[in-house]
């Protein structure tokens, strides 16, 4: 940690990364187990640890041995930064580059440290002060404000019911590229036709296409209803 200009102090990639993904993690769960952690960083255990207490001792996260971790508010707010640049720098990749929505989290992973919080309100302005990127993830505000929406697995939405895909869970390239080609991006119009029982298939119309997915798959395709909360 050093200070490299006097209103602000610069982490390095490794303890923005622990942040950010302890962040993640925790909206998921109240503390988040050091082993979770590890696994999701891929660094080992004893390195997790120690950046946790290291960490601790700066006051960005609160580390009881055994319980896990859990961000303090300052600790939040690194996160919120580099969760902001990372989403930005994806849409700004796809709407600006001409990237497509599975090539820009790796770039992203790399930009999201290097980029100055000046670039980023660039980025934001240029872009038109997007709230979701490509992948429907909401884009944090420049005061770290993220906005909250409703949404319902296309796994448990209601047949019939028309929906929007507002945001997608699992994010490999592989998947975002099946999903692509069924036509399952962010903004697109979805009704649930048909749900095999036990897990089974579901038949879906898209856009005006019929197509057909797994229920390993609707898992991670989230649907909003209102066709308002915009995509932009
Ligand atoms: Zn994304």
């Amino acid at each position: 940690m050093s200070d490299t200009n006097s209103s602000r102090v610069v982490y390095s990639e490794a303890i923005e990364d622990f942040l950010k993904t302890a962040y993640l993690l925790q909206q998921e769960q109240e503390r988040v187990p050091t082993s979770v952690l590890s696994e999701a960083l891929g660094i080992t255990a004893p390195s997790t640890t120690e950046m946790a207490k290291k960490l601790a001792k700066a006051k960005l996260v609160l580390h009881e041995p055994y319980r896990g971790i859990r961000l303090t508010a300052a600790g939040e707010r690194v996160a919120l930064e580099i969760i902001r640049n990372h989403r930005l720098l994806e849409l700004f990749l796809v709407q600006a580059l001409g990237y497509t929505w599975d090539e820009v989290h790796e770039e992203a992973e790399r930009l999201e440290h290097s980029i100055s919080e000046r670039m980023a309100q660039r980025i934001a302005e240029y872009l038109g002060d997007p709230r979701y990127d490509p992948h429907g993830d909401p884009i944090p505000d420049s005061e770290g404000q993220i906005p909250l929406r409703d949404l319902i697995s296309l796994a448990e939405w209601p047949l019939g019911e028309p929906g929007m895909v507002a945001r997608l869970r699992d994010q490999s390239s592989d998947m975002l590229r099946y999903l692509e080609e069924k036509g399952l991006v962010v903004g697109a119009q979805v009704r649930v036709l048909n749900r095999d029982p036990f897990e089974g298939p579901l038949t879906l119309m898209v856009e005006q296409q019929e197509c057909i997915v797994g229920a390993g798959v609707a898992q991670y395709v989230f649907i909003s209803s209102s066709r308002d909360s915009k995509m932009s």
